[in-house]
């Protein structure tokens, strides 16, 4: 075997560079579960990162990129399209929110929102009003890793020994129902206050110098899940429209079926202006992202300077486009949201009978089969536990040993830290399967 061989796995000097110390070697995956090199099985209840929406292995994914590999695997985008972006490209667009007509493929969902942003500060390059300056985004959100999406992300401790960013961002508050409700408002009145709180941000900068504001739909990666309450992104959408002001919803995690609906935005009844997605697109087959975009801007572009000025070396890549095309189709075929909506309503039935009177589970909260769990050293105050304790992280070891992969997350209000779990299973995970993975999260806690 050549120093570049990692077939079965066994060139272990290649592997051991790669690994983080500790941490178990993946060598196969099957439906809902992965393997180790010991042969150790593992329920992917986290999808990895709400990626694997499909589990491991499907067939009709491996052999749709199998062919797509024998056709061609890769044509740079400035000579060539290809027959599966075109597909996926039309099949996105199909099922995408009324008016969004624009599909722009990038690697994955850091590039995703990058593209957004760029795209919505080119637009007003490009419609003549270049003071537009600002993005609002909200605290406790999670947007990506690279200089933009960080930036944008409320997580303030991600941010801050890389500041100086590059961008003019507003923090505004997310919507936090389980903390920021007060007991004298109805989860309605609560949505206006944050509609509000975000109408004086925009105040204070001059609705006219500010570009977008950028919202998860559902928050995923930093506070658990935080669900939107009725009619806060109704509230948002005129807000923004009466100043014209973007809204770039970001549904890479919670996006792509994970909620219900294909798009989480679908059940609030807006449509942005700029859509992130990635993750569950390619289900973890190959890394892709895109960004769906209403017309308005791509012809600002068209007739401004041509095009959209961005790009990638890999954007719309044969075989990725492949892999989420097929996971797309397994999707339709199989009737799987609707499978999302009757196993998320058991997998929530089965959360609240194991924690609904757990001392230390302050929240369960979800859609579809996106659900955190919020844990709290005490009910009546809410209070967090020690962050030193890092709860959440020794959950994900205890579930590791249990045979079981959750997601654990450190959501940070005003600098003070919280334990969070996420369960995002794949789509096909039976109920059997999902009584397992409460189970097992049961004996890890
Ligand atoms: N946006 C959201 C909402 C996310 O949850 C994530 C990843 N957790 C990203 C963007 C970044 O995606 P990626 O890790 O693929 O760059």
């Amino acid at each position: 075997m050549n120093a570049h061989s990692n077939s079965s796995g066994q060139n272990s000097k290649v592997f051991h560079r790669q690994l983080r110390s500790g941490l178990p070697v993946a060598v196969g995956g099957r439906g809902v579960e992965l393997i180790d090199a010991a042969g150790k099985r593992y329920i992917d209840a986290s999808g990895g990162a709400a990626v694997s929406c499909l589990g491991h292995g499907h067939p009709d994914v491996i052999a749709a990129m199998h062919e797509q590999l024998d056709r061609l695997a890769y044509a740079h985008t400035s000579f060539f399209t290809t027959e599966v972006a075109e597909e996926l490209a039309e099949l996105l667009i199909d099922s995408a929110p009324d008016g969004m007509s624009h599909v722009y493929f990038v690697s994955g969902g850091s590039e995703a929102v990058e593209a957004a942003l760029k795209m919505a500060r080119q637009y007003f390059v490009e419609i003549g009003q270049p003071q537009r300056r600002h993005f609002i985004a909200r605290r406790q959100s999670y947007h990506g890793n690279t200089l933009g999406a960080l930036a944008v992300g409320g997580n303030a401790w991600r941010r801050e020994q890389f500041k100086p960013l590059l961008m003019d961002v507003t923090h505004v508050s997310p919507c936090y129902e389980y903390r920021d409700c007060r007991a004298d408002e109805t989860p309605e009145q609560y949505g206006q206050r944050l509609v509000a709180e975000l109408s004086e941000a925009i105040d204070q900068l001059g609705g006219e110098n500010v570009m977008a504001f950028v919202a998860e739909t559902i928050g995923g990666a930093t506070a658990g899940v935080l669900t939107p309450v009725p009619g806060y992104f109704k509230g948002v959408r005129e807000l923004c429209d009466r100043h014209g002001i973007l809204l770039i919803l970001d549904e890479v995690m919670c996006g792509m079926g994970r909620s219900g609906t294909l798009h989480a935005c679908e059940q609030e009844g807006v449509v942005p202006d700029l859509l992130t997605i990635a993750k569950g697109l390619g289900g973890g087959y190959q890394p892709i992202g895109a960004v769906l975009a209403q017309a308005k801007l791509v012809d600002a572009f068209r007739q401004g300077s041509g095009l959209f000025q961005h790009g990638h070396t890999y954007l719309g890549h044969a075989v990725a486009c492949a892999a989420a095309l097929a996971v797309q189709r397994v999707i339709i075929r199989d009737d799987l949201l609707h499978q999302v909506r009757t196993r998320g309503a058991a997998l929530q039935a089965l959360l609240k009978a194991r924690f609904g009177d757990h001392p230390h589970v302050g929240d369960i909260r979800g859609r579809g089969l996106f659900w955190g769990v919020e844990l709290v050293a005490e009910r009546g105050s809410k209070q967090w536990f020690n962050p030193a304790r890092k709860l959440h992280a020794r959950i994900k070891s205890e579930a590791m040993v249990e045979g079981l992969m959750v997601y654990p997350m450190s959501g940070t209000v005003d600098g003070v830290r919280g334990d969070h779990i996420l369960l995002a299973p794949p789509f096909i995970a039976s109920e059997d399967e999902l009584a397992q993975i409460v189970h097992r999260l049961g004996s890890a806690v």
